[in-house]
């Protein structure tokens, strides 16, 4: 009888009987003398194989991570990972692999410096299968929510979040420019075309200060509404996480379980989040023994101190107008703070998202540039939006590679990414 080409973990549905050929890379191997197993991991999860007599003389020669080709018989047996093996007859070795490097440094640094053979490991294909739904899920929401998905270009010439974390890059003509921080400029002026649109990509940022949730770039989720103000894009936000942590819960139960992480959490995740104030918020604060000055933002220590109150996401709206960048729009009913709400996520994590109302007034616009000691100049176009048919409008910026970190519980963002750029690294 011929044999069935299968997935591993299809292989371990399969009857006792059935012959199945697997192809993968040996994730264990252990050579009992008379008896070679060789546990073979796809992208699909692990399965056994035993081989013993000629094949096990074959079977000899696929050390760890080399690619085999396995053929048997399917089998159950309770002392086998997923409850089945299979009775080996034949193993191809397509690829050695000779000293496979990682065996006994577990160091995050050193592995990542052999992050190309990392991914390969049970807890990156973990993360990264949680990677794949977490994006796919926000694809999902904008596009059912009625949103166009649109590019904003990388190569920039202004600032959105402040010179100091700009990227200059020599351009073709000899001038610099800058990678892009965000493109939430330009989704502003794709409101005036669309009204609701959302971009996933890449920004940059030389992040000066090593820590746990900087990458110097990083995956942005950004979306921008004309006719909305702060509340409805918090309502925007708290769907779109919920959303994004129900897909995850659903399709990921094995990675996550893999990965050691409490689900409780994620399933209590659901609108609406909680709300505070930056006022109330540095009361809770004090209350914790934090003290910050009123129009500081706040670091990480402080977001981690305040989450610790709150079992959900949490929004801390109404920043003081310092801590926020050029564009957010002033409260009118209190101007000394603006339109704008981060949404922190709870079990230390932190914030992982920026957004808000911006300014639609040409007036207010320019004063706010002035008063931000910038030139208008290195603004006009962004300008010029106000001057032809403005609208209230409000938008967000999400960190992918901060919201997985948290759905699957990792304590540094180097491992929400297969190949992470921080200040100190850029290979492989
Ligand atoms: P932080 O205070 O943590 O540096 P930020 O205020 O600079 O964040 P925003 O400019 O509001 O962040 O960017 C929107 C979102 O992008 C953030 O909420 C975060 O999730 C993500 N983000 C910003 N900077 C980084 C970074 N260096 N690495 C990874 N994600 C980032
Ligand atoms: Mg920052």
């Amino acid at each position: 009888m011929g044999a069935k080409l299968a997935k591993a973990a299809e292989a371990l549905k399969m009857e006792d009987g059935a012959r199945v050929t697997v192809r993968g890379w040996v994730y264990r191997f252990r050579d009992l003398g008379e008896k070679v197993f060789l546990v073979v991991r796809d992208s699909s999860g692990i399965v056994q194989a035993v081989f013993s007599g000629e094949a096990a003389a074959k079977a000899r020669e696929a050390d760890v991570e080399a690619s085999v080709i396995v053929t048997g018989v399917v089998r159950s047996d309770s002392r086998a990972p997923g409850g089945k093996e299979i009775v080996g007859e034949a193993v191809e070795v397509v690829g050695a692999s000779k000293n496979f490097p990682i065996t006994k440094d577990f160091s995050r640094e050193f592995l990542l410096d052999v992050r190309h053979l990392w991914v390969r490991s049970r807890r990156m294909q973990a993360v990264l299968k949680i990677r794949h739904t977490v994006f796919g899920a926000l694809h999902e929401y904008f596009r059912r929510s009625g949103y166009y998905e649109v590019q904003a270009p990388m190569f920039i010439t202004a600032a959105v979040e402040g010179g100091a974390t700009l990227f200059p890059v020599k351009y073709v003509d000899g001038s610099t420019v800058y990678l892009t921080q965000s493109s939430q400029f330009y989704l502003e002026a794709l409101i005036y075309s669309l009204e609701k649109v959302y971009t996933i990509a890449p920004s940059f940022r030389a992040e000066k200060s090593r820590t746990r949730r900087h990458l110097t770039e990083f995956w942005h989720c950004e979306a921008e509404v004309a006719w909305a103000g702060l509340e409805d894009i918090m309502r925007v936000e708290e769907e779109l996480v919920s959303y994004v942590v129900e897909r995850v819960l659903d399709s990921n139960q094995d990675e996550l379980k893999l990965l050691g992480r409490n689900t409780e959490p994620l399933e209590r995740c659901k609108p609406p989040f909680y709300r505070v104030s930056y006022d109330e918020a540095l009361e809770i604060l004090e209350g914790k023994g934090f003290k910050v000055a009123w129009g500081e933002d706040l670091g990480a220590d402080e977001e981690r101190a305040l989450v610790e109150e709150f079992d959900k996401p949490v929004f801390v709206h109404r920043y003081p107008e310092k801590a926020k960048a050029f564009y957010h729009k002033n409260d009118p009913a209190r101007p000394e703070v603006t339109l704008s709400a981060d949404l922190l996520a709870p079990e230390g994590y932190g914030e992982i998202i920026g957004g808000g109302e911006r300014i639609e007034r040409l007036e207010e616009l320019l004063e706010k540039i002035k008063r931000f000691g910038l030139r208008e100049e290195d603004y006009e176009w962004y300008v010029d939006l106000r001057r032809y048919g403005t609208v209230p409008h409000a938008g967000f910026g999400l960190g992918i590679d901060r919201l997985v970190m948290w759905v699957a519980g990792l304590d540094h963002i180097v491992d929400a990414v297969a190949f992470p750029r921080t200040i100190r690294r850029v290979y492989p």
